[in-house]
């Protein structure tokens, strides 16, 4: 029998066994370490005849097992990565055995659509947000930014009566902003907009990364009426500062422009009460973007993005695949593929429902909550001891640090990284040489800021 028969044959044995690796990999995590060892000597061997399910498995435990990091383990605090709760990992393990390719909610041989209408339902009223918006899953924060832009530059379009998406961009676009994430500026370029082509707003001084609103203003008096895109920051990645979402609501009423908020974890922040007057004005954008793989905890490859209602025309103008006729009308028959820039996708929503489901507000209020509690037990650390400095306060749940020694930075993270046992990442804040620490893994807890305060003492000693 060829392996293909075999595994099916054989298939309960095989989730059995993938079950128990699972399971022993979970309940193990927090010893897993942080850092992985390559060892990878000899090639790959592609048998003619395949080795199947259960000899791949051991195959790969044999050569990349050892290699897998706990990057969803509650010490990994490098860029802003989250981790995955049990209920998100349910539901990823059901998208995958299910296999939907998610598009219509009502049309002949699919209806997950309804799922993933749903789920965005549950994340507008966790971040209370109006129901005005209407949203869908792809694959990061960077798609959900190019998104969300494209629909901005087919209304930028649309002002001058142009149709970018038939007709090619021409004429420059004008893009307001003060700390657009690296994904933004990618999606400008990816959408033909040009990632030169942003003008910058200057910041408010102190220490701020939030743009100054009266230098904006003069920035959109100096268009002489031109529309623009606004991208705002509802937590930039170095010091998780926000724009002020009030006052830009005010100038919306004074001038024409498409405001997008990039807010792929600090949008969280509408989940606690201490927190959420940070995002306070924001549910008047045009589009936010929300990574779920970040704060919400579920896996790779998961964000959302928001977009008002009334400009759904624009966004199928942009994102419709005009010449399936098969696909009908994309207005009267609704189909995901039309709205956002992947055709066949899977069942993103289902992870994001089920965590949602299993834990509630009260769950992510809780998560943000003791994440940014542990962000300032670690700062409260890095200020103690002489040898470090903040390069800013603590906002949220990032702490931006830096040795007094800047030249001995690069030295100290990377052994601190060699220890396997918590991992940071390298930053350069206001042309300084720093260090970031981001929490937004559900299982991080005290005891893994004592773990981690032990080994940066003690290489301290060392260094
Ligand atoms: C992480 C991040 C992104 C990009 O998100 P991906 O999920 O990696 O595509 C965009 N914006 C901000 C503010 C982020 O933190």
């Amino acid at each position: 029998m060829d392996h293909l028969n075999k595994d099916l044959v054989q298939l309960d044995e095989i989730l059995n066994q993938v079950q128990k690796q699972s399971s022993a990999y979970l309940n193990q995590l927090h010893n897993r370490p942080t850092t992985g060892k390559v060892n990878l000597q000899q090639e790959v061997t592609f048998h003619e005849k395949g080795r199947g399910t259960l000899g791949t498995l051991q195959y790969f435990n044999e050569r990349f097992e050892p290699a897998m990091v706990a990057s969803s383990g509650p010490r990994y605090w490098g860029f802003v990565t989250g981790g995955t709760t049990p209920a998100a990992i349910a539901g990823d393990w059901l998208s995958t055995i299910y296999d939907q390719n998610t598009q219509s909610g009502k049309g002949s041989g699919d209806i997950s659509a309804i799922i993933e209408f749903e789920t965005i339902k549950l994340l507008l009223s966790l971040f209370n947000l109006p129901k005005d918006f209407f949203g869908g899953f792809v694959t990061g924060a960077t798609v959900s930014n190019f998104t969300c832009l494209g629909a901005a530059r087919q209304w930028i379009g649309k002002q001058s009566g142009k149709d970018f998406a038939k007709d090619g961009v021409s004429g420059l676009i004008k893009v307001l902003s003060a700390m657009p994430h690296s994904s933004a500026v990618k999606s400008l370029a990816m959408l033909g907009i040009g990632s030169n082509n942003v003008t910058k707003i200057n910041v408010l001084p102190g220490n701020r990364e939030a743009l100054d609103v009266t230098d904006l203003e003069d920035k959109i008096i100096a268009l002489n009426g031109e529309p623009f895109i606004l991208i705002s920051s509802a937590g930039t990645v170095n010091t998780v500062d926000f724009d002020d979402f009030q006052a830009i609501q005010k100038l919306r009423k004074k001038y024409n422009f498409w405001w997008h908020i990039d807010a792929a974890f600090g949008g969280f922040a509408a989940c606690s009460p201490k927190y959420k007057h940070l995002v306070a004005g924001w549910e008047q954008a045009d589009s936010i973007t929300v990574d779920c793989h970040k704060w919400l905890n579920v896996p790779y490859e998961s964000a959302v993005f928001f977009l008002k209602e009334k400009h759904k025309l624009l966004q199928m103008e942009t994102f419709q695949n005009a010449n399936a006729a098969y696909l009908g009308n994309p207005l009267e028959n609704f189909s995901y593929l039309n709205f956002l820039p992947e055709n066949s996708r899977r069942l993103k929503a289902l992870p994001t429902w089920f965590s949602l489901m299993s834990y509630g507000k009260s769950g992510y209020q809780q998560i943000v909550e003791s994440n940014v509690a542990n962000a300032l037990l670690f700062a409260e650390f890095i200020q103690s001891n002489v040898v470090f400095e903040m390069l800013a306060p603590v906002r949220l749940n990032t702490v931006c640090f830096s040795l007094n020694d800047k030249s001995k930075v690069d030295e100290f993270l990377s052994r601190l990284n060699a220890t396997g046992k918590v991992f940071l990442t390298a930053t350069v804040y206001n042309g300084v040489k720093g260090i970031r620490a981001a929490f937004v893994n559900w299982r991080t807890s005290g005891a893994d800021i004592k773990i981690a305060t032990e080994e940066i003492n003690k290489i301290l000693t060392e260094l």
